[in-house]
């Protein structure tokens, strides 16, 4: 038979990633104004949807989208460091400029409200980028350090370049934290800064020494890096951030030259995902770079571009699952079984699993989109104090959180394609190697859940957020509440069994089961809030929002995760050499 005879499949339609998405248009009506909503930000979004499923995907076709390339010594044997990406990079990377990100965020037209419009244009398109957010995350965190604490000369020269929307102009940023001693903790750090005793427009000079070995944006104009300007024995507290040229002179000829400023691109890492990306190894040699804020303050200083690159990652996440979910959807409006008699859509069972990948969907969209409200309301100077506690809280928690759930989800969206969904071909392969890097750039989860144990220390913080969970809670109008009383007892009791776990003493054994939980409990009151407005203002499948979080609440994971910390608890004050002897075995740990 040839293959043209026989069965042939009707292809899937993904559909437009904004109006077909299943709780991204109804929770951004209730977080923008509503004329703001109406008249401005939805008819964009519909518009960019289509321009999702047109020009950005032709972009990111396998033939325009390639792993880059490194040309190290020209043909008379000359170092050279010539790095070429791919056609569909550039593209894809250029569009999202054009598009506004960053720009939109630092333009703040739509004051606080311009993260959320950003990023639900970020979440729609991420899972067609190929990871162009990567750099453009750490531009986006380079633009508001430099905003913050920049030079005057860095903010006329190089901030509107950073969140400019002209690509054939604009700069890209990327971060050189990560050495080889270690990338959660930069102690260690051997890159060393010397004042060369110099100043210019952009600020004090300095010479940078070392080795930098994670720089995802080697393609980019300039990077923020930390290096040591104390001495070794001042471990952190020794270390200041600079802004580094990846060429000179910098100002002045066209972005995206070769690297140069003794800059040397020592190999391109050879990674299991994010292939387009050029991840690279590099060696800085008599590097000048311009000191940003005080000096010995460089990791306080380098923070708000971790902020803002978490939540990113989130949102990288988020929207990976997003894709996946849509494909998933689709393909069961037009695969066939049971002799040819059903669609997949019309088979319960399957639809169960369907729904089990949309719920962990809607969680994850409804706690990212609420970290991001609050990250453009401190941006914006209007978020109370209890808001800023609750972002330093959920940043760290919503990145790991999201990175860990939506994985498993994009796991089984894979298998919802049978055969097919392991094939390449659909992209989830793609997206699942993509989003595994969310678990551990810019932070692993572990070390991200002792970061949240630290800021969940203070008690008084802790209650403020449990005070906040049960003013939802009590916004509960009994409309709703009659249907989902179960649910919110089940989850007043996980407020209480949180609160008892934070007893102090508190083991870091805890952190990563504490992390879980409470991530499942934020999410739950976000879609609680969702349904409480949803039911108020009578919205068309209200019903579907109460039983999200019904569901939710009395979801496995859920209940596993109480159950974990639970455990992890009672057993912390022996499973620390338990867990040595199943490790290492009876005799515990070798001795070097
Ligand atoms: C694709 C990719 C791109 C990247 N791009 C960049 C970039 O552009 N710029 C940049 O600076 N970095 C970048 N990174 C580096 C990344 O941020 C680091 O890999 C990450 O922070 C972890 O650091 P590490 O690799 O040194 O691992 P380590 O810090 O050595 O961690 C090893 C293990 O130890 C655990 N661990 C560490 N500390 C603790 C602790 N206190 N308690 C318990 N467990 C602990 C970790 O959870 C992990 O499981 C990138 C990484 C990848 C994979």
């Amino acid at each position: 038979m040839r293959v043209e005879e026989g069965f042939q499949q009707v292809p899937f339609n993904e559909g437009n990633p904004y109006t077909e998405d299943p709780a991204l248009p109804f929770l951004l009506r209730r977080l923008i104004p509503p004329r703001l909503f109406d008249e401005e930000i939805e008819p964009e979004l519909k518009r960019f949807g289509v321009e999702v499923i047109t020009n950005i995907r032709a972009q990111s076709s396998g033939s325009r989208i390639s792993p880059p390339k490194l040309v190290q010594y020209d043909n008379w044997g000359q170092r050279v460091d010539e790095l070429h990406t791919s056609e569909g990079w550039r593209s894809l990377k250029a569009i999202a400029q054009r598009e506004g990100v960053p720009g939109i965020f630092y333009e703040r037209k739509y004051r606080e409200h311009s993260r959320t419009f950003g990023f639900a244009k970020a979440l729609m398109m991420v899972g067609d980028s190929h990871e162009v957010f990567c750099p453009l995350s750490m531009t986006d965190g380079a633009a508001r350090v430099i905003e913050l604490m920049g030079t005057e000369g860095m903010k006329r020269e190089i901030l509107p370049k950073l969140i400019s929307r002209e690509p054939s102009s604009a700069f890209v940023a990327g971060q050189w934290m990560t050495e080889r001693p270690g990338g959660s903790d930069v102690s260690q750090t051997e890159t060393k800064a010397q004042s060369l005793g110099d100043s210019d427009q952009l600020g004090i000079k300095y010479s940078l020494n070392g080795f930098k070995w994670f720089s995802s944006a080697t393609d980019g104009d300039i990077a923020l890096a930390l290096a040591r300007t104390g001495p070794d024995s001042d471990s952190s507290k020794g270390l200041s951030l600079f802004l580094v040229p990846l060429r000179t002179p910098l100002l002045g000829i066209e972005p995206g030259s070769s690297i140069s400023n003794g800059i040397r691109v020592h190999r391109l890492k050879n990674k299991i995902g994010t292939h387009a990306l050029p991840t690279a190894e590099l060696s800085l040699e008599q590097t000048f770079a311009y000191l940003v804020g005080s000096p010995n303050q460089g990791v306080k200083n380098i923070l708000p571009v971790l902020n803002i690159t978490r939540v990113w990652s989130a949102i990288a996440s988020i929207g990976g699952l997003r894709k996946c979910l849509a494909i998933a959807t689709a393909y069961a409006d037009v695969r066939r079984i049971d002799g040819g008699r059903k669609l997949l859509r019309d088979v319960p069972l399957h639809v169960a699993q369907l729904a089990s990948i949309n719920l962990v969907y809607r969680a994850l969209t409804h706690f990212g989109f609420g970290v991001v409200v609050l990250l453009g309301r401190v941006e914006c100077g209007v978020a109370s104090a209890a808001e800023q506690n609750r972002l330093r809280m959920f940043t760290p928690l919503i990145k790991a959180f999201a990175a860990e759930k939506a994985v498993a989800a994009m796991e089984e969206a894979m298998a919802g394609l049978g055969g097919q969904g392991y094939m390449e071909e659909t992209d989830i392969g793609r997206l699942i190697r993509d989003s595994l890097v969310e678990r551990i750039w810019e932070g692993t989860t572990t070390v991200l859940s002792l970061d949240l144990l630290r800021s969940t220390t203070d008690p008084a913080r802790l209650k403020e957020f449990v005070s906040w969970c049960n003013s939802i809670i009590l916004s509960c109008p009994p409309g709703l509440l009659k249907g989902v009383q179960e649910a919110i007892q089940s989850l007043q009791g996980r407020l209480d069994s949180l609160l008892a776990a934070f007893l102090h003493p508190v083991s870091s054994l805890i952190a990563r089961s504490s992390l879980m939980f409470i991530g499942y409990i934020a999410s739950a009151i976000y879609l609680l809030e969702h349904a409480v407005w949803s039911h108020n203002r009578g919205e068309e499948g209200y019903e579907i929002d109460a039983e999200v979080f019904r569901r939710w609440v009395n979801e496995s994971g859920f209940v596993a995760a109480e159950h974990e910390l639970d455990r992890t608890r009672a057993e912390a004050k022996f499973a620390d050499t338990s867990n040595s002897a199943i490790v290492f075995g009876r005799r515990g740990r070798a001795k070097l």
